[in-house]
């Protein structure tokens, strides 16, 4: 049984006062049925942890460096960021493809440093409009899965985030027959290359202008286990509802 999975993403935002949703969210999600995990600027990891120790919220970061250690100025190595109280990090989002010029090869060596360090990984991935408009969006979803996940994962260690370049801070959201086809292909070629075991107990959350008002949808589609979340994680009062929406899915 795969445990659904609230992730916000909260990007290059938040400071110190930010905080305090954290705490609200804490507070008020104590019995919460799916895991909620907020991915802060890592200035903000280890501050956050004094509100998620013992509460239903796990932290999680937005990158790590494929090394351990060494002579790499402004990185961060994912030991660090477990030390600073992450549990998880997002991988290959497509804003860090695009503005850092990560490929697959570089999300695969960045996730086997960070589940090697006890992280659990969120790989990301998805088509910009113009390949889902040429009809291309399996092919290069299947491209993706093969360049970006590394060989030796554990199910539970491992999440999928679809993200559809094209919806992200859009307000675009692709249709629940688009969403769900591109969920099942993922968990088909899962099957195919990892088993039907690990590949039945890896979480695919969606991703791109969740809100509110469109989670209940989006969280009935059958092979959806959660969301990645950014602008709508940024406050409590719009990821609250979209907590709810998960754990009466
Ligand atoms: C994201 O950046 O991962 C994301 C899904 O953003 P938004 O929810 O704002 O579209």
């Amino acid at each position: 049984m795969r445990r659904k999975l609230a992730a916000g993403n909260w990007k290059m935002n938040g400071t110190s006062a930010d905080l305090a949703q954290i705490e609200a969210l804490a507070e008020k999600h104590t019995g919460a049925l799916s895991e909620i995990m907020i991915a802060t600027p890592d200035t903000l990891l280890h501050r956050a942890s004094a509100f998620t120790k013992s509460g239903p919220i796990t932290l999680g970061a937005q990158n790590c460096h494929k090394n351990e250690t060494g002579a790499h100025t402004g990185d961060v190595s994912a030991e660090m960021l477990l030390d600073a109280g992450a549990s998880y990090v997002i991988l290959g989002h497509s804003e860090r493809r695009a503005d850092h010029d990560e490929h697959d090869e570089d999300v695969r060596a960045k996730a086997r440093a960070a589940l090697k360090a006890g992280l659990r990984v969120i790989i990301c991935m998805g088509e910009e409009l113009q390949e889902r408009e040429a009809d291309n969006t399996l092919d290069i979803i299947g491209g993706q899965l093969a360049g970006s996940i590394p060989d030796d994962i554990s199910g539970e260690t491992l999440v999928i985030a679809y993200e559809p370049i094209w919806a992200i801070g859009t307000g675009k959201v692709p249709s629940i027959a688009q969403i769900s086809e591109v969920h099942d292909f993922i968990r088909i070629r899962l099957e195919q290359r990892f088993g039907p075991q690990i590949a039945r107990s890896i979480r695919l959350l969606y991703g791109g202008s969740v809100k509110p008002t469109n989670a209940a949808e989006i969280f009935a589609v059958q092979n959806v286990d959660g969301a990645l979340v950014g602008g709508a994680s940024l406050k409590a009062a719009d990821f609250g509802p979209i907590i709810e929406a998960l754990d009466a899915s």
